[in-house]
């Protein structure tokens, strides 16, 4: 546990994945959270810092800038100046430790007010899309394996990680393993632009809802041209790390995935919503592999969503928060005070 001057601690846990994960960039097993506290007058607001190496971070970087940037946090209810104090201190980037410092002011408030935060900013009460559930990249009987269990489970919407020479047999085998179930695509970035246009027909037979991500992160060119000739709809991940960037994608994606962890918090991510809807685009609420706490974060915005993706934490074996309801795959909107979850 580490001490910042004023009111922050952290503290920060391995996180372990029931199984090992696997996308076309790298397989973990491991996930180094960051879960940060922020006291004043005897109330306490949480958040959780999940880096990702491809948007620059590490627990390595969480950890070096956290003592930089923590009092930046000095009034929960001023959040324009936490924002200010956040990019006067570190300019660019780690948007996961701004994530944990503006999730911890954000939930002091809604204790301090007796809300869930979502009551809190106003958010649509509407019921939250039901989340899919990630088929990992490993070897095709184990991918097989991973579907029917999750389906056996419940879960009626899965996302397939593809990304590999192999993905038409994958795809195949998977909507002949589970043909009843919706299926998303993600390939993270890994196809070529000759690639996923052979792609798009195999999509199309399999019925495939969506497609995360086919192209590299800043080839907009090739995505633009994809969308045109694509019957699948085309939403960006990989491509979307700012809020500035969501303007820029509009004609090449129809949809964006919003993760509170890359775009720097809960407050960011609603101002990357609305300017996706305002350019006609879908949402997705995605997330990382991540505690229950950083779910329940990102589960107060899914109202507002056409998507969501929110299984980091079901994938975790030692998930150090409790109390999100997951019933045959829907999960519910947390509606206790604050995040609505506790530490085990
Ligand atoms: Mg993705």
């Amino acid at each position: 546990m580490s001490a910042a001057p004023m009111n922050v601690n952290w503290e920060t846990l391995e996180l372990h994945t029931a199984q090992p994960f696997g996308i076309a960039r790298w397989t973990h097993s491991v996930y180094p959270r960051t879960f940060v506290t922020f006291t004043q007058d005897g109330i306490s607001g949480r958040g959780e810092a999940a880096p990702n190496a491809f948007y620059g971070e590490t627990r390595g970087t969480v950890e070096a800038v956290l003592p930089l940037l923590a009092d930046a946090l000095t009034d929960p209810r001023d959040w324009d100046g936490l924002h200010a104090g956040l990019a006067a201190r570190m300019p660019h980037d780690h948007p996961s430790v701004k994530c944990a410092l503006e999730m911890a002011a954000l939930e002091w408030c809604a204790v301090s007010a007796g809300l869930p935060v979502w009551r809190l900013l106003g958010l649509s009460p509407a019921p939250l899309p039901r989340s899919s559930f990630t088929v990992s990249l490993a070897e095709l009987p184990d991918m097989r394996r991973q579907a029917r269990e999750a389906v056996a489970a419940g879960h009626t919407v899965l996302k397939v990680k593809l990304g590999t020479a192999r993905d038409t047999a994958i795809l195949e085998a998977l909507r002949e393993e589970v043909p009843n179930v919706t299926l998303r695509v993600d390939a993270n970035a890994a196809w070529t632009r000759p690639q996923a246009k052979r792609m798009l027909g195999v999509l199309d037979a399999a019925r495939v809802e969506l497609v995360e991500q086919p192209l590299a992160a800043d080839d907009l060119e090739g995505h633009a041209e994809l969308r045109r000739v694509s019957r699948v709809p085309i939403v960006a991940d990989e491509s979307l790390h700012h809020v500035r960037d969501v303007i820029a994608l509009a004609d090449a994606f129809d949809g964006v995935n919003l993760k509170l962890a890359k775009l720097g918090g809960p407050l960011r991510a609603l101002t990357a919503l609305r300017l996706a809807r305002a350019h006609g685009m879908g949402v997705m609420i995605g997330c990382m592999i991540e505690s229950s706490l950083g779910i329940a974060a990102a589960a107060h915005l899914a109202g507002l969503c056409d998507w969501a993706d929110l299984d980091g934490a079901l994938l975790l074996a030692d998930d150090p928060y409790a109390g999100l309801e997951w019933t045959a795959g829907e999960l519910a909107r947390p509606d206790g005070v604050g995040w609505g979850v506790e530490w085990r």
